[in-house]
C-alpha cells in the first residue's frame, strides 16, 4: 500500500474555520489562537519591568502549571485563584502559606509534599536565579533544541518534562505540553510519520505516550519540526492548540470524519472513506 502523508500547511490552512467550544465559549480554531497568542504576549510583557508584583504574577502564572497534576481534576486554576488569594508579595512565600493553597487546592499528594515543591521551586527562582525570569527564559529559547534537558527545574522531585513544558509554554511557544487526545489525532491524520526525520538522531525514541520522558523528546522535536514545515507560522504551542480543539470538536473518540474539512488529506479519513 502506497500512502502520502498530507501536505502540513494545507491541512492546518483547512482547520483553522473549525468552531470549537471550550468552558462555555465557542469560537473557530483561529481565534481560539488568536486568544492564546495574545495571552503569551500579555505574559510575556510581565517581563519588561521588573517589580515585587510582577516577580509574583509571574511565578503564579509558572508554579500553576508546575502543580497542576497534582490537583484533583488537574483543575490549574483552583490553584492559581488559591495561590493569588494568599500570596501577594514575597513575605508571604512561607511553607505555611503553601499548605494553605495546597489545602484550598485539594492537591492530592498532601500538602506536605506539594510544599516542598513550591519551596523548591521558589527557592530556585528567589534565591539561585535573583528572580532573573529572563534569563531563564532565554536560556530555554536557547536549549528548545533538546528541551532544555539541562533545566534545574527537572531535578525536583515530581516535576518532569510534561508540566515543566506547560509551565514554559505561557512564555514560550515553542514548548507545548501534549496530552493523548493531541498525540491520537497526530497519529490519525499520519503527521506522525514526519517523526522519522527526526529519529536519525538516534537518542530520540519514537512514541506517543506523553507521560514517557522519552516519548515527551521525540514528541517536543516532532512539534518543533512540524512548526518548521510551516514555515514558522505557527508554533509548537498553536499546533498543539490547533490539534487540541480538532480532537474536542471532530476527532473524539468517535470520529465524524464525513464532517471534518480534513478528511480528503487525513489518512484516518481516506481509510474511512472508502
Ligand atoms: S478526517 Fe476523521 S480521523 Fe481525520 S482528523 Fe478528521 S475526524 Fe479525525
Amino acid at each position: 500500500m502506497k500512502i502520502t502523508i498530507p501536505d502540513l500547511p494545507q491541512t492546518i490552512e483547512l482547520l483553522l474555520d473549525i468552531r470549537s467550544s471550550f468552558d462555555g465559549h465557542t469560537k473557530t480554531i483561529k481565534e481560539w489562537l488568536a486568544e492564546q497568542r495574545n495571552q503569551t504576549k500579555n505574559n510575556l510583557a510581565l517581563l519588561n519591568q521588573q517589580s515585587e508584583e510582577n516577580d509574583i504574577k509571574i511565578l503564579s502564572i509558572f508554579i500553576r502549571d508546575l502543580m497542576v497534576r497534582g490537583i484533583l481534576g488537574e483543575a490549574g486554576e483552583r490553584f492559581y485563584q488559591a495561590f493569588c488569594q494568599i500570596i501577594h508579595q514575597k513575605s508571604d512565600l512561607t511553607d505555611e502559606n503553601y499548605q494553605k493553597v495546597l489545602m484550598l487546592s485539594r492537591y492530592r499528594w498532601g500538602s506536605t509534599k506539594g510544599a516542598a515543591v513550591i519551596s523548591a521551586v521558589v527557592n530556585y527562582f528567589g534565591d539561585t536565579l535573583a528572580w532573573n525570569w529572563s534569563g531563564y527564559f532565554n536560556q530555554a529559547e536557547a536549549n528548545k533544541d533538546n528541551n532544555f534537558i539541562d533545566d534545574a527545574l527537572l531535578k525536583i522531585k515530581n516535576i518532569g518534562f510534561k508540566v515543566r513544558d506547560l509551565a514554559l509554554s505561557n512564555f514560550n511557544p515553542n514548548y507545548a505540553a501534549f496530552d493523548l487526545h493531541v498525540t491520537r489525532v497526530v497519529a490519525r491524520i499520519g503527521l506522525l510519520a514526519y517523526g522519522w526525520d527526526i529519529t536519525e538522531d538516534k537518542t530520540i525514541e519514537f512514541g506517543t505516550n506523553p507521560s514517557d520522558p522519552d516519548n515527551c523528546l521525540f514528541l517536543h522535536r516532532l512539534f518543533l519540526h512540524l512548526a518548521a514545515l510551516c514555515n514558522n507560522q505557527f508554533t509548537p504551542v498553536d499546533l498543539d492548540r490547533i490539534f487540541w480543539h480538532l480532537g474536542r470538536s471532530k476527532c473524539k473518540a468517535k470520529t465524524k470524519c464525513e464532517t471534518c474539512p480534513i478528511n480528503k488529506n487525513c489518512l484516518t479519513g481516506i481509510k474511512r472513506a472508502r
